[in-house]
């Protein structure tokens, strides 16, 4: 952004250069600052993880939950991971905390998991994580210190994963196969340019981006792009996610469709650890909107 103040700058001329510049360059400098806040913050404690639900149609129970992290910052308060996550894309801190990431999901998990609740474990990983190299080690390392079995480890990954051709990332997604993770592709439907590395690659599940689950009931063409992410996941033996899912006119289209799990604000919103096993209480009803 930095950049482009310039070129406003430049390209507008100095009369609007004034006009422009002051706004955009304080904008430029609220990243900068953040940037360095953020070198600091996994040090300073100031990631915490939130766990939202995904609830299986089938059995009206919760199954698993998306680990999601929030940032405290101590001026700003809370922090977007939609902000700060490119940052640390950007400057390859996304290593580091992702890792921590990982390895707090899995402590949880395994907590859960030693109360009787076998919940499994859904974390977000970047594409920078897979072409650092030692994501295997990593996740082995992390499996093994916390006792959570591979099996009930989900790794969501995006399509901007599955389409790095280069060699680490290939085989780190192999390596992990090889341990028993599972992989789910997230944001489905909103980046791919082709369809053939759905073939190629060991993924488990598809989750439907939420901007189709956001058009339903009304717009006929999320429908018909919703129905069509689901025909394609069953003959290719994915199950389905569909994610955003906020109120009972979607929930009611989407058991219709067969969508396996849903996802979204009509169940629960993303919450602190200490509150995921009274949900677990939970069971909703589906058979009776059927
Ligand atoms: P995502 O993985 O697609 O996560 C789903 C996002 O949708 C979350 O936003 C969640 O709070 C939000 N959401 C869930 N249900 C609803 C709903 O019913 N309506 C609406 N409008 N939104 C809903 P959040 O937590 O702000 O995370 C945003 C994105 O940041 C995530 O999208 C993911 O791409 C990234 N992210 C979050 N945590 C991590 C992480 O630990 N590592 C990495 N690499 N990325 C992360
Ligand atoms: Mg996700
Ligand atoms: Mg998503
Ligand atoms: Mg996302």
């Amino acid at each position: 952004h930095a950049d482009t103040a310039m070129y406003h700058a430049k390209f507008l001329g100095r009369n609007n250069a004034q006009f422009y510049s002051p706004s955009l360059t304080h904008e430029a400098m609220r990243r900068l600052n953040m940037e360095s806040d953020l070198r600091r913050a996994l040090e300073a404690q100031e990631f915490f993880l939130v766990y939202q639900p995904q609830v299986d149609l089938q059995t009206g129970k919760i199954h698993s939950v998306e680990a999601l992290i929030r940032w405290r910052h101590p001026q700003q308060g809370l922090i977007s991971p939609a902000e700060f996550i490119p940052l640390a894309e950007g400057n390859g801190l996304i290593v580091p905390i992702g890792e921590w990431v990982l390895r707090m999901a899995c402590q949880d998990a395994a907590r859960w998991q030693a109360m009787g609740l076998p919940l499994a474990m859904a974390v977000n990983l970047s594409p920078v994580q897979f072409r650092n190299g030692s994501l295997t080690r990593k996740v082995r390392d992390i499996l093994e210190d916390t006792g959570l079995g591979a099996e009930f480890l989900e790794l969501e990954i995006t399509e901007t994963t599955l389409m790095d051709e280069s060699m680490t990332t290939l085989q780190t997604l192999h390596e992990l196969q090889e341990l028993g993770v599972k992989f789910s592709l997230d944001d489905f439907g909103t980046g791919y340019s082709s369809m053939s590395y759905l073939t190629r690659l060991p993924l488990h599940n598809l989750k439907v981006d939420r901007s189709f689950v956001h058009g339903l009931p009304h717009d006929a063409g999320s429908l018909a792009i919703i129905r069509a992410i689901i025909s394609l996941s069953e003959s290719m033996g994915f199950t389905v996610t569909a994610e955003g899912v906020e109120n009972l006119e979607q929930v009611k289209i989407l058991m219709q469709q067969c969508c396996h799990t849903l996802q979204g604000y009509y169940f629960s919103k993303p919450v602190a650890a200490e509150q995921i096993p009274d949900l677990l209480g939970q069971n909703w009803d589906f058979d009776r909107l059927s």
